[in-house]
């Protein structure tokens, strides 16, 4: 079922393993570039008019304005499945106990008598959420991109989701879909835009005559997404640019194989590009877990896209010599979701280095992070992982250095400052320095 990646014969290379032999999901976010670019353009002179335009085209609806009338969040709370809402509730719960815990405070350290260095964090003033709509509907999302912002201290919060064309109910087509907005309402948000794809992007960085424009956008997409944040960065301040969702295992012979395929078919569910990648020394728990997936692929609500997703070059069992072997495949590979299903499985998820989030043993299987696990699940995605983290408290935050030196601290260490300025042909900078104790002449104090 899965494409087998035999690496147990395979030589070392620089850096432990060769990346190039790992499945990886194709995501060209440089072809679609060229797609958003005029998308972009268009609504930063265009505006709401722009984007009431490519509602039309992309998602076949016709819309007036994007922002969505509090009654319309007001009402779509109201018609929640109770069962839904009592899940978003405990999702909301548990985000933020996790995420408030992650609130840095501010630090000062003293470097010298009468000079100090304060780092002061300082929530961005203003944001955009990004909540996909696309192929499926994404309520979780509102939960992990509202919360942190949330507990940053963000003051001033807005969403966009793309408008339905049918929205399972007769009030809400030309809006994002209902779930999404009840999940806004629950959480307080009260900013909504019917709004997708790489003009939402547009909209949160160039501002409309509905959308004042953001400091920061967050929240995953699909290619044109993430090719309008790559554009947009800079103008605007970017959390990732998030692929297609990954998930790898690394297993052993303890594993269980029915919750092995269970947990690859949760996450090929997303995406016909989504990765699912088994990572064993087991040859007999690697054909035990294609046997479970032949027998329970084909009897999912989403079993065409699963298959597609299973069968693709993004996803396969790589053939380990043994579990250090492993934990370098894994960490190579980077993955946006690591489950740990060995021996020992605590012990082995703490050697991990790169992941966007681990998930140790049999009872802590991703689809518990997508949704109530209180971690995020906005993660790194595509190799990401070796170098950033999921979205977090911190990612709504800045530091910001608050530097408070007196005349004698100043003094002690300024022939130093103009050594260094000298050494980079910035006089002006030692100069600088100087200047304050020429005005004022203390000689004894002039290095
Ligand atoms: P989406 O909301 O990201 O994209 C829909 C928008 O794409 C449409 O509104 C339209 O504007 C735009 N679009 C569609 N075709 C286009 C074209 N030809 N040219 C220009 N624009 C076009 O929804 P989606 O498509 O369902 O993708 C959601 C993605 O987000 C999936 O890949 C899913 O796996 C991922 N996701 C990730 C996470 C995470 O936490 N990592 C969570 C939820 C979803």
């Amino acid at each position: 079922m899965l494409n087998r990646i035999d690496l147990r014969e395979s030589p070392p290379v620089p850096g432990g393993i060769d990346r190039d032999l790992l499945p990886r999901a194709e995501f060209d976010v440089e072809a679609a570039l060229e797609k958003v670019r005029p998308i972009c353009e268009h609504v930063r002179h265009h505006g709401t008019a722009a984007l009431i335009e490519y509602a039309e085209r992309f998602e076949q609806v016709a819309i007036e304005r994007t922002r969505v009338p509090a009654e319309a969040l007001r009402r779509a709370l109201a018609e929640l499945d109770p069962a839904v809402r009592a899940g978003l509730e405990e999702s909301i719960r548990r985000a933020r106990l996790v995420h408030r815990d992650q609130r840095r405070t501010d630090s000062t350290v003293r470097v010298v008598p009468g000079g100090t260095v304060t780092e002061r964090w300082v929530p961005v003033e203003r944001v955009g959420l990004y909540v996909p709509g696309g192929r499926a509907v994404y309520p979780s999302s509102v939960v992990m991109n509202v919360v942190p912002a949330q507990e940053a201290g963000v003051g001033s919060l807005a969403v966009a989701s793309p408008p339905q064309r049918e929205p399972g109910n007769d009030w809400g087509a030309g809006l994002p879909h209902p779930t999404i907005l009840a999940a806004c309402a629950l959480l307080g948000v009260e900013e909504v835009h019917a709004a997708g794809g790489a003009q939402a992007i547009a909209m949160f960085a160039y501002g409309t005559g509905e959308c004042a424009p953001v400091s920061l956008v967050t929240g995953p997409g699909n290619v044109y997404v993430a090719a309008a944040k790559r554009l947009l960065k800079g103008r605007v301040g970017i959390d990732a640019e998030a692929g297609p969702t990954e998930i790898a295992v690394l297993a052993d012979d303890s594993a269980e194989p029915g919750l092995v395929a269970a947990d690859l078919i949760s996450q090929a569910e997303h995406d016909v590009l989504a990765a699912a990648v088994l990572v064993t020394p087991s040859v007999a728990l690697a054909d035990a877990v294609d046997a479970e997936l032949r027998a329970r692929v084909p009897a999912a609500r989403h079993h065409g896209r699963i298959a597609e997703a299973l069968g693709g070059r993004q996803s396969g069992t790589v053939l380990v010599r043994d579990l250090e072997h492993g934990l370098a495949v894994v960490d190579a590979y980077a993955a946006e979701h690591l489950e740990i299903m060995t021996e020992d499985a605590a012990r082995v998820a703490a050697r991990v280095r790169n992941a966007g989030a681990v998930f140790v043993g049999p009872y802590a299987p991703v689809s518990l992070g997508d949704y109530c696990a209180g971690s995020n699940h906005v993660l790194p995605t595509g190799g990401c992982a070796c170098h950033s983290s999921g979205l977090s408290v911190q990612s709504f935050l800045r530091g910001i250095h608050v530097v408070d030196y007196d005349r004698q601290a100043l003094a002690q260490v300024a022939h130093h400052v103009t050594a260094l300025a000298e050494a980079e042909d910035l006089p002006a900078h030692g100069a600088a320095v100087r200047a304050r104790f020429e005005a004022t002449a203390t000689p004894a104090a002039v290095p």
